[in-house]
């Protein structure tokens, strides 16, 4: 499987960490910490629609992003 580069809103072209939800193991803390996810919350319906966050500025990357990605610029 490949690694996706998805366009963040503030033009970061990046690999978005994904966000994670329901009750965090200790191993997803460290993985947090880490930087390799982040969580989203113990409460499912927390979730909103978003593909993950950039590694970069830390912005939430919409599930729109990833189609206006394909586009070449
Ligand atoms: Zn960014």
């Amino acid at each position: 499987m490949t690694a996706r580069l998805i366009d963040c809103p503030n033009g970061h072209r990046v690999k978005p960490i994904p966000v994670l939800y329901g009750f965090p193991s200790p191993e997803m803390f460290d993985d947090e910490r880490a930087g390799r996810i982040r969580l989203g919350g113990c409460d499912p319906t927390d979730m909103d629609d978003r593909v993950g966050d950039c590694p970069t500025c830390g912005a939430a990357i919409p599930l729109a992003a990833l189609t206006t990605s394909r586009t070449p610029s």
